[in-house]
């Protein structure tokens, strides 16, 4: 039988031996420590560790002596407390999905940019696609790296972009069937969504060229990805990536769709035990560490994730010598993703704790809505509030809708509650009801 062809982007990088890959990796971190001894923010954590030049990492061992840098970190010198090159040399800055009020945000030269762009353009073309693809991409467009970051890789490889953004369902199917896209980039939940309103369409499914699903920015199981393929009768690649990494395209699987590669010349992956921040047993389940190699403006060293995987020991048939990271099956913290967008309960608390008329009790509900995730806050009310008029509790659910909104970017459902209905628990209160499906 033939050998498989599996296509690439940059084949000598992606499939370079371990020990090459190790070289970059050692030359890269003494750069990045050199550049994040530019900020004062580790300027000051690294020398109190005893780490003052770039050559005091001597090997990549030396990684462990440098602290862990947090999301909280990141809140805490914003905006620019990272910055290592002049402020003239940024061209781009993107922040996060939602934290408790301040956003964490990344800046980035030209270059930075356009590494950015080509690790995404590795990632698209390990799943197969190529210049002759049109591309739509149906993540939000704006602050969010969904939008902006996935394109330039896209177009980096060369395929027709048709930057639809989130939204507008109807239009997104007009768009695929005129222009004929092959390719999709979305969440797991909208592309299930998106394929529901294209059966109710005018339009039949061979009249499509849609052959190939990118779905990330949350979590999904196997089983769906399954389900989707099967129904929407094309291949679907999950991609990882987070804002404060550059975005989407961190990690991509191949055309075996066996776990994803995580692009090893551009970052250095631990995976620690979340309780002891110890790296567990090669290929153990623990939280993603990340240290940036390939961004001169903003250093970001041993980032803890929050998100748990483990490591595919075994090497991958297609030939690529970057590991593999297994899907993803939680978070350390109590982040939830809701429809691709990150919400923080105390958000949600935030908004609830400034508003008159609220009561001592809150429950945050998550569900399917069709294929959607739906977000409902039920809120119990003050007796005083409870007492008076209807114009007063509709008044309360607007401002509590729209200054969620505001906040977490994502509309919820206000039910304002009886004082006393929501049932209180005996120790630690039961802030979230998650009744989404496993699947
Ligand atoms: P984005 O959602 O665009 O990837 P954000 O910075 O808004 O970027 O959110 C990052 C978080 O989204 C990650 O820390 C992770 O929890 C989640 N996430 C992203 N991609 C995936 C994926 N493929 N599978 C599971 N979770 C993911
Ligand atoms: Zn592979």
């Amino acid at each position: 039988m033939a050998e498989r062809e599996f296509s690439f982007w940059d084949k000598k990088a992606e499939t370079m031996p371990r020990n090459e890959i190790e070289t970059i990796q050692l030359e890269l971190l003494k750069k990045q420590v050199e550049n994040a001894l530019l900020t004062p923010f580790y300027k000051e954590r690294l020398t109190k560790v005893g780490i003052t030049s770039p050559n005091d990492i001597k090997s990549l061992d030396d990684l462990k002596r440098i602290p862990f840098t947090t999301k909280h970190d990141l809140r805490e010198v914003y905006p620019y407390g990272l910055l290592a090159v002049p402020h003239s040399e940024i061209v781009r800055v993107h922040a996060s999905s939602g934290t408790t009020g301040t956003p964490t945000v990344i800046y980035l030269t030209a270059k930075d940019v356009d590494m950015a762009a080509d690790t995404m353009a590795r990632g698209l073309a390990a799943a197969g696609c190529n210049r002759y693809d049109t591309c739509q991409n149906m993540m939000t467009y704006g602050l969010f790296t969904g939008g902006m970051s996935f394109h330039y890789g896209a177009e980096k490889l060369g395929m027709t972009v048709v930057p639809t953004s989130s939204g507008n369902t109807l239009r997104q199917i007009k768009f695929m069937h005129d222009f004929g896209t092959s390719v999709t980039h979305a969440t797991p939940s909208y592309m299930l969504h998106l394929h529901q309103a294209m059966k109710e369409s005018e339009y039949k499914r061979e009249e499509f060229k849609w052959r190939i699903g990118i779905s990330g920015a949350e979590p999904y199981s196997e089983q769906l990805r399954n389900k989707m393929e099967q129904e929407l009768g094309i291949e679907v690649y999950n991609c990882y990536g987070m804002s404060e990494l550059n975005g989407p395209g961190v990690a991509f699987e191949c055309q075996l769709r066996q776990g994803m590669h995580v692009w090893e010349d551009r970052y250095i992956m631990e995976i620690i035990n979340p309780d002891t921040l110890e790296p567990v047993k090669d290929g153990e389940e623990g939280e993603l560490v990340m240290t940036i190699l390939c961004r001169d403006a903003m250093p970001l060293l041993r980032y803890r994730t929050r998100d748990l995987t483990h490591v595919i020991t075994e090497p991958c048939a297609c030939g690529r010598t970057h590991r593999r990271i297994a899907r993803f099956t939680g978070r350390t913290d109590d982040m939830l993703i809701i429809n691709g967008v990150n919400v923080f309960p105390s958000q949600i608390e935030e908004v609830l704790l400034k508003a008159k008329g609220v009561g001592a009790n809150y429950l945050i509900v998550v569900d399917k809505k069709g294929d959607l995730d739906k977000l409902t806050v039920q809120v119990e009310v003050t007796p005083e509030v409870f007492a008076d008029d209807a114009r007063v509790l509709n008044n309360l659910r607007d401002t509590l809708k729209s200054e969620m909104q505001a906040l977490i970017t994502i509309n919820p459902a206000i039910e304002l509650k009886e004082p006393g209905s929501i049932p209180q628990a005996e120790t630690k209160a039961k802030r979230v009801n998650d009744l989404r499906p496993k699947d």
